[in-house]
């Protein structure tokens, strides 16, 4: 497991002056067991009491979140999503989303709206939209619906009135629509998921059709408030980021499964761009264990490793976040970012609790 520091070799008397300066230092840099973490993009979707003790040991919350809309599973992911959530209110607030299957049918706007109260009145604190809308779901003349077509605005608008955020995993990373490399993060992904590599297929949306459409729902409702997933799919362009930052107030991003993206840019300047927006950039990681999408149900020991690389991966993030000098992040050596406490503060769990009104959440009483 990387560490941010090693004291291996250092003569005892520089232990000594080390020790005396992280205690000098205490009060104002937050250690990683204290710093309380808000997974903001979980998907756990089995009660596994080793998961909710790894995250009591490491302080972690999380807001755990439904998807897709299209899979025919929506039903069976609310009600196990809502039954963790009644047991562990702090650590399982709900993010749902909404049925994507009967979208031709007569109603569909008045019956989401009214599906997606019913989950506020149990306690949802967002909705989910994810990448089928733009490169999976078609109309009925054949044509791929983009994320602002107008069959959704009803529902943007309802959600920007009862101040529930939309969490947007739209578009995905620019690798789809580049041929397959070896040496990017997401070689892994679409050499295994060929359905979502789309370079070669031109009948597919770009990537910056859908890139707009979604900038496009901020600006048809600039009252919404909308968590683009994964670096709101612009990994590859912190100044695109900073850009649509500035130019959508009601934008904010969160960085799951994108932190190895970020590894790979210069360290001042993604520093430059927590700097710059303290209050729009969250903590998540997107580690899946949805044991209803598996054809056998899952063993002890795979529940076990489960447990086990989540807490590797909430370790390397905070290395990297919190640490200092050069650190290591999915086999690569990178340059930690040593984020001021009260950015990291923000960071990891006051934009989560402000955005997602998160403290409602935990006091809710099933
Ligand atoms: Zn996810």
């Amino acid at each position: 497991m990387p560490t941010p520091f090693s004291l291996r070799g250092l003569a005892p008397l520089v232990v000594v002056a080390f020790a005396f300066k992280v205690a000098l230092a205490a009060d104002a840099a937050p250690t990683y067991e204290k710093m309380l973490k808000i997974d903001v993009h979980s998907h756990i979707f089995e009660d596994v009491p080793a998961i909710h003790a790894l995250f009591a040991r490491l302080n972690v919350r999380t807001i755990n979140v439904c998807v897709p809309g299209g899979d025919g599973q929506l039903a069976l992911m609310d009600r196990v999503a809502f039954e963790l959530y009644g047991k562990h209110p702090q650590l399982y607030p709900v993010t749902t989303t909404f049925d994507l299957l009967t979208r031709d049918e007569p109603n569909y706007a008045t019956r989401t709206i009214a599906a997606l109260d019913r989950a506020f009145a149990r306690g949802a604190v967002a909705v989910k939209i994810w990448k089928e809308v733009g490169i999976e779901i078609k109309n009925r003349n054949g044509r791929f619906i983009l994320p602002d077509d107008p069959l959704f605005d009803p529902i943007y608008a309802h959600l920007a009135r009862v101040g529930k955020p939309l969490h947007a995993h739209l578009a995905e990373p620019i690798d789809a629509w580049l041929p397959l490399d070896k040496d990017s993060n997401h070689y892994g992904y679409y050499s295994t998921n060929p359905q979502w590599h789309l370079h070669g297929k031109p009948e597919y949306p770009s990537h910056a059709a859908i890139i707009a459409a979604r900038d496009n729902i901020m600006k048809k409702h600039p009252t919404l408030v909308v968590v683009g997933a994964h670096l709101g799919s612009l990994e590859h362009d912190l100044d695109g980021i900073a850009e649509r930052l500035t130019r959508y107030p009601n934008f904010h991003i969160e960085v799951a499964a994108r932190t190895r993206n970020l590894t790979r840019h210069p360290a001042e300047k993604v520093r430059a761009l927590f700097q710059k927006f303290p209050d729009r950039i969250l903590y998540g990681v997107d580690a899946g264990w949805m044991p209803h999408r598996r054809d056998t149900p899952p063993t002890t020991a795979q529940r076990q490793g489960h447990v086990t690389s989540l807490e590797l991966r909430y370790r390397a993030d905070w290395d990297y976040y919190a640490g200092q000098g050069e650190t290591t992040y999915n086999n690569r050596k990178t340059d930690a970012l040593h984020l001021p406490p009260a950015i990291l503060e923000k960071f990891y769990h006051a934009n989560a609790e402000r955005i997602f009104q998160l403290e409602a959440a935990w006091r809710r009483q099933p």
